[in-house]
């Protein structure tokens, strides 16, 4: 696993992070991808600074392994 890549702090974000992905991907009926989700925090208003310095960093490793072209989606 690679949660080790996060200093203590934001790896306690990153399991908020993947813990509230568990609930919307519910609410969704898991039709909402990881990138997908990512990007919509990443959008909110309320996400914290620190939140979304994770989120654009798992992001960009998603959006990588995934090598799918997002910017057509902004
Ligand atoms: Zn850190």
């Amino acid at each position: 696993m690679s949660s080790s890549e996060f200093c203590g702090f934001h790896t306690e974000i990153d399991g908020m992070i993947k813990r509230s992905y568990r609930l919307w991907s519910e609410a969704y009926n898991e039709r909402l991808s990881n990138a997908e989700f990512l990007r919509r925090i990443l959008s909110l208003s309320d996400t914290g600074e620190e939140a979304k310095r994770v989120a654009s960093h798992l992001l960009s490793k998603e959006t990588e392994s995934l090598n799918v072209d997002y910017a057509s989606d902004l």
